[in-house]
């Protein structure tokens, strides 16, 4: 089969990806096989194929938003030709202490896809049965997979930030995921503050109903209930921390920071305001944020590249030169 895969990490400038033939994955118990309808691109890719995150494997095929279509391992629960999603989190133990608290997303085994096995940049790809998420009609492939890391990774932000209906919600960084992040909190009746670098991302967050938009250095013009980032930035992070009212709360939403620099205890954190990361997520954040997608008919922005072309998406990822999502299609 053709796949885009990794060998040595480097800038994504040298185009670390081959691209390529390799042998197709083979059937094994507990496991699905699928046909790859499209394939998500997230930070965390190129986190991965820069070397941000220490290899894991001689040769990796990256991906983990994977819409795929079952063509060997189907059950009774899952048919033949059903449409499944593929997330970040392929697998966990099941019998750590996180695991057995219901903490999967801390797992201290977990299965990673696209990193510690092989992902979704690729013509088929292989899942375990209990991890993929069955898709709802009304999400296509194309608009599906960003739905499957960044959108589920914005939501358990949510979560973590302990968002309520109609609070004060800032979003630092208006990328992949905070673009779809912005929907579901539209929904919930919140008043959305964005802060980030790009007039089209700011354009784009004030066309899906920002109350205000600023720059990257800019501060919102109110005290912010919660905060979230998305920039692997600490800068961004202390930013975000001086926007919070007493009580508030920021939630991380990076795998991968640059470094917080110093900041002042007394002024920024004191008063009970609390920096939480958001750590992977659990097959219920999946479950629940695809039906709230597919009920509040979420639609991410996309842009479509070949398999051929991985580089240059990845390429697109770090330069932030696409708005919403890049989505491969093998
Ligand atoms: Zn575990
Ligand atoms: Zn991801």
């Amino acid at each position: 089969m053709k796949a885009a895969f990794l060998t040595s990490p480097q800038d994504v400038s040298k185009h670390p990806l081959g691209i390529g033939e390799v042998p197709q994955p083979e059937a094994k118990p507990g496991h699905l096989l699928l046909r790859v309808r499209a394939c998500g691109v997230c930070r965390t890719d190129l986190h991965i194929v820069e070397g941000d995150l220490p290899s894991r494997r001689e040769r990796v095929i990256p991906g983990h938003q994977i819409v795929g279509e079952i063509v060997s391992g189907a059950t009774a629960e899952l048919p033949l030709g059903t449409r499944v999603g593929v997330c970040w989190v392929g697998g966990v133990d099941g019998n750590c202490w996180y695991c057995q608290r219901g903490l999967e997303n801390l797992c201290d085994s977990p299965t990673f896809t696209g990193y510690t096995v092989d992902g979704g940049y690729a013509e088929y790809a292989l899942a375990r049965a209990d991890f993929v998420v069955p898709l709802p009609p009304a999400l296509d492939d194309l608009h599906a997979a960003p739905l499957l890391c960044a959108g589920i990774i914005g939501f358990r932000s949510l979560r973590v930030a302990g968002v309520e209906q109609g609070e004060r919600v800032g979003l630092f960084g208006f990328g992949a995921s905070a673009h779809l992040t912005i929907a579901v909190l539209r929904a919930w009746k919140c008043e959305v503050y964005v802060s980030t670098r790009g007039t089209s991302h700011r354009r784009l967050a004030a066309s899906l109903g920002a109350t205000w938009v600023g720059n990257e250095t800019e501060k919102p013009p109110v005290e912010l209930d919660r905060a979230l980032t998305f920039a692997p930035s600490g800068d961004v992070v202390v930013a975000a921390l001086g926007s919070l009212r007493k009580g508030g709360v920021v939630a991380i939403n990076a795998i991968h920071l640059d470094r917080i620099p110093e900041f002042d205890y007394d002024r920024l954190l004191w008063g009970e305001r609390q920096l939480r990361s958001v750590t992977n997520m659990t097959r219920s954040d999946a479950r629940d944020f695809l039906s709230i997608a597919a009920e509040i008919g979420l639609h991410a922005k996309v842009t479509a590249f070949p398999l051929d072309q991985a580089n240059q998406a990845l390429i697109a990822i770090k330069t932030d030169s696409i708005d919403g999502a890049a989505v491969i299609i093998p």
